[in-house]
């Protein structure tokens, strides 16, 4: 720093500036070798090279843009206001974002950094990055070279940095450089543009902090032999490569990199490519590997780690090496097996499925201890937390099994969708992430047939969430504007995550659209020509574009309502079909938001009619209108109607009163009905007729299958929550152990001991599962038997010291005990937690202690939990998330949170998907006015608050329940 700042004034125009260096600014790809006559005269012709050699150096250093201004650490300053790094001095730069610099009507072209995204007329095409890492002290240091291409003339050079303290070399043609805090930009301002078409060189170096927050390039730990060992990890999506390399932070900017690390020996290194060479320095005996440079590829999935881990590998049948690199304890224990004989399989699968073979010749998993997000998708080196991808076969639960497959076959599927071909900007972010979550159950599916993931659980799991959220009037349309940096993390919400899966049927034409945007990135438009040109390549003209704007561009979906009339002229009946937008509650009023297409959806909704004895065939009306008649087959007084078949289409479907009375006798007879799935139906909230809900549960005690009892727990568990600590709780938690009871004697417990039920592969899923949903339907709900069990089991372990509780319940047991059970109870699980190396055992020991009923072990472990080591620092906002949970923790959790609110947004702040997780999370269980308000008037509380609001806030649920 020290440097001077030229006038405000000669910045304003751009002009009036001394053109003493313009020769030297017109910047030009460097030269190629120049030829060299061999002269006859040996002595002559090496005088002549070594003059060349020099001529040609210097030409160079000349043509590099190269800047000698060095800077604090941007985050020092707290102005908010750009601060001048130019060569005239450090004054404030007169005319930041948001002021007047000058009177020419263009201004972007002026000053490009007023749009908050970067203005593009340099893109960068290759960086090459050398860090040093020093994990004794936390910090690296790094020098990066980018090659930039110049696509418009201009005289500035705008890339993001964000805590970094930067050193800009040697000035040539530099006017100056600022920093625009709020935008984490710099802008390089050149004397003379640069021209189209041309190369040039910009070279920084830079050092920050290994910083202990989760984003950037972080650091983590674990304990090995009662030895804290350190290991350093990047995170950069969305918009966090910043923090760790100056760079164009925009998905857009994708370029090659090629990656050189130095660290301690005792220290591995990973990256996204494997290591090309790598040796050992002479002087201090660290060691520097080259890593093999990248394709072109975004800056939020580069990745790289400083590590001691250790790791097992496989190989596919095309010859990628697959390496799992973990704790070395866990390698030894075999935990990271599983993932990688799936991650394995998928890799085939997803190349045989897309058509496109993986691109690169490694890819390594590896776990980390703790991690902002489950994992993350970087190319080639993808991060996971380590209970989403070490298994412990024996002594982890199916669930905990299901939930790990398809987090790994999620981020598998990032390796095309989002790493392969990217979205253009985060306002369509869902690009990859709804891909990638309709493949989770493709891919767990093709996986694991019997788990029936495509076809039925993705429904309940999937479908029914979303709706539920996208019901709300504070949702939001699956693409979204995104300008500010503070937006990104907003949109990678669920609604991102799963609305997109809607029309799923369309989504199988990816080849094309992957082999078209490789390398590259791709907007929804493009996927939408994709997709109108296969559907015309079948003799289908449907303008594709259009009716999936109508989806993706207004919020939420349309809830469809058939009546059945009888025609005044004819013998016969006709369907009268209306759809309008789902809201719960009566918030109508409250969705402010345009939409274009006046709520209006084109909706590809199917019927099925049917009576006492036969179903008639399934036809397919197009709806384009609010309202529609149209005739469908033969009809009666006993003809009932059923619309959405197998809930394919992302829309609800409503009927008259006399086709709810004919549906729900058919429950009981008719196996065509059921598919009417009940949760789906419950959450029709107020506009259900009264009555209903109920009377669709009361068909349960008949049932033998899985799903509809997982759809109808999801959604006895939703209503558990609304009807808590009001008057009919007795009522209603009475009525479900009813309809549970039956079914839960007959399939009992499992009598399997653990060695014997560990390995779930092999195991008859389904009977499993439904035994697990009961068991876990009746303890929670009271059942006097589903308890006495669950203390035995406790009592037997502790009187034992051996473990004999089937691992597929041990969840459900756990809690069960640590509720009923005394003191010592808690002590001895709050004991096992620590003592346990298998982290889904960790995992489920500590959601237990979160089960007591006594407030002062819940305070205490609240208070464990954020000052101290003893609970992983990714575990703290699960352990306040599932006190809420508790109702005996409810207030305490909320006033924890509160009362913390500070040091929690402290630490987690920046990793916002965390926060808004904690927030819904603690929120959830609020419900009464006083709760809403105190909500509100909380200082700092972000929009997931405000979504919860409205979600509780249907009152209609209430009052529908009470009705009945
Ligand atoms: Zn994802």
């Amino acid at each position: 720093m020290g440097l001077n700042d030229s006038s405000p004034g000669a910045m304003r125009n751009g002009r009036g500036l001394s053109d003493q260096w313009a020769e030297s600014v017109v910047v030009r790809p460097r030269t190629t070798e120049r030829h060299i006559t061999v002269h006859k005269r040996l002595v002559l012709g090496f005088a002549l090279s070594i003059l060349t050699l020099i001529i040609v150096t210097a030409v160079a250093v000349v043509l590099s843009v190269q800047f000698e201004a060095c800077g604090t650490r941007d985050r020092d300053e707290t102005t908010g206001e750009p601060s001048s790094r130019g060569p005239g001095g450090s004054a404030k730069l007169n005319g930041g974002r948001g002021e007047r610099m000058g009177e020419k009507g263009d201004e972007e072209v002026v000053q490009p950094w007023r749009n908050s995204r970067l203005p593009g007329s340099v893109r960068p095409r290759h960086y090459d990055l050398r860090l040093a890492v020093y994990m004794d002290n936390f910090t690296f240091s790094g020098e990066v070279s980018i090659e930039l291409e110049c696509i418009n003339a201009t005289r500035f050079i705008v890339l993001h940095a964000d805590r970094l303290e930067v050193c800009w070399r040697s000035v040539i043609n530099l006017d100056r450089i600022f920093f625009l805090h709020v935008l984490c930009m710099y802008v390089v301002a050149l004397h003379r543009e640069m021209k189209p078409m041309r190369v040039y060189r910009l070279n920084v170096s830079f050092d920050a902090a290994i910083e202990d927050e989760l984003l950037g390039f972080f650091r983590s730990s674990y304990t090995m032999q009662r030895e804290r060992r350190y290991l350093a990890v990047t995170q950069f999506s969305p918009i966090h490569a910043r923090k760790a390399f100056p760079c164009f932070d925009e998905p857009v900017y994708k370029a090659t990199f090629s990656l050189t690390l130095r660290h301690d020996p005792q220290y591995t290194s990973l990256s996204n490519m494997p290591v090309e060479s790598s040796s050992l320095s002479d002087e201090d005996g660290w060691l520097t590997n080259h890593f093999a440079r990248t394709p072109r590829m975004s800056t939020y999935y580069l990745a790289w780690a400083v590590c001691n881990f250790t790791y097992r590998e496989t190989q596919t049948d095309s010859g990628v090496t697959i390496r799992l690199y973990a704790r070395p304890d866990a390698i030894l224990s075999g935990a990271g097996d599983y993932a990688l004989h799936i991650t394995k399989r998928l890799l085939g699968f997803y190349q045989d499925y897309f058509k496109v073979q993986y691109s690169l010749p490694k890819l390594d998993l590896l776990a980390v201890p703790k991690h902002p997000y489950a994992a993350m998708e970087n190319w080639g080196l993808s991060v996971f937390v380590e209970q989403k991808i070490l298994l412990d076969a024996d002594v982890s639960s199916s669930s905990y099994q299901m939930e790990l497959t398809m987090v790994v076959v999620h981020e598998i599927c990032h390796q095309w969708f989002g790493d392969l071909v990217t979205p253009v900007w985060w306002e369509d972010v869902w690009l990859k992430e709804g891909f990638a979550h309709f493949f989770e159950y493709v891919g767990t599916d093709f996986l694991f047939p019997k788990w029936n993931m495509e076809k039925q659980r993705f429904l309940t799991d999937v479908l029914h969430e979303v709706m539920l959220l996208d019901g709300l009037s504070s949702s939001h349309p699956i693409s979204q504007e995104v300008e500010q940096a503070t937006d990104i993390d907003r949109v990678f919400d669920w609604i991102a995550y799963k609305k997109c899966c809607l029309n799923s049927a369309l989504f199988h034409c990816f080849q094309d659209y992957l082999l078209s945007h490789m390398y590259s990135n791709a907007a929804r438009d493009d996927l939408w020509r994709k997709l109108s040109q296969a559907m015309r390549s079948e003799g289908r003209d449907i303008d594709i574009g259009e009716m999936m704007d109508r989806w993706t561009l207004q919020m939420g979906y349309p809830v469809v309502t058939i009546s059945k009339n009888q025609s005044e002229q004819l013998p016969t009946y006709y369907i009268t079909v209306s759809q309008e937008h789902f809201l719960y509650g009566e918030e109508v009023s409250a969705v402010t938001r345009v939409s274009t297409h006046e709520n209006n959806w084109q909706v590809p909704l199917t019927v099925a009619v049917g009576n006492t004895s036969a179903v008639c065939s399934e036809s397919l009306i197009w709806i384009n209108n609010k309202t529609e008649t149209h005739r469908i087959g033969q009809m009666d007084d006993s003809t009932w109607l059923v619309g959405n078949i197998n809930q394919t289409g992302y829309f609800r479907v409503n009927y008259d009163l006399q086709n709810w009375k004919l549906l729900i006798q058919q429950l009981h007879t008719n196996p065509q009905v059921k598919l009417v799935c009940i949760q789906y139906h419950l959450r029709l909230a107020g506009y259900l007729p009264q009555g209903v809900p109920l009377q669709l549960i009361g068909y349960l005690p008949e049932e033998t299958s899985f799903l509809p009892w997982h759809a109808a727990s999801r959604a006895l568990y939703q209503l558990d929550k609304l009807l808590d600590r009001t008057d009919e709780y007795r009522l209603f938690s009475d009525y479900v152990l009813k309809q549970v009871a039956s079914r839960y004697h007959q399939m009992g417990w499992p009598t399997n001991g653990p060695g014997t039920e560990g390995n779930v592969l092999q195991a008859s899923y389904q009977t499993e599962e439904l035994q697990r949903e009961l068991i876990m339907l009746a303890c929670s709900f009271g059942n006097k038997q589903c308890h006495r069990q669950a203390v035995a089991y406790i009592s037997d372990w502790i009187s034992s010291n051996k473990n004999r509780i089937p691992p597929n319940i041990r969840d459900i047991v756990y809690c069960t005990g640590v509720s009923l059970m005394d003191e010592d109870v808690w002590e001895f699980i709050w004991m096992k937690f620590h003592s346990s190396n298998a982290v889904s055992e960790k995992k489920i020991l500590l959601e237990a202690l979160t089960c007591s009923d006594n407030t002062f072990l819940l305070n205490r472990l609240l208070n464990l939990s954020l000052t101290s080591d003893l609970v992983p620092e990714q575990d703290v906002i699960d352990v306040i998330i599932h006190v809420g949970r508790n109702p005996q923790g409810r207030n305490l959790a909320w006033r924890y949170f509160r009362e913390k609110w500070d040091i929690l947004n402290a630490r987690y702040g920046e990793a916002l998907f965390m926060n808004s997780k904690l927030i819904s999370g603690v929120t959830e269980f609020l419900n009464t006015e006083r709760e809403l308000n105190e909500v509100s008037e909380s200082s700092g509380v972000v929009f997931s608050v405000i979504s919860r609001l409205k979600m509780t806030s249907d009152r209609k649920w209430h009052l529908g329940f009470r009705k009945v």
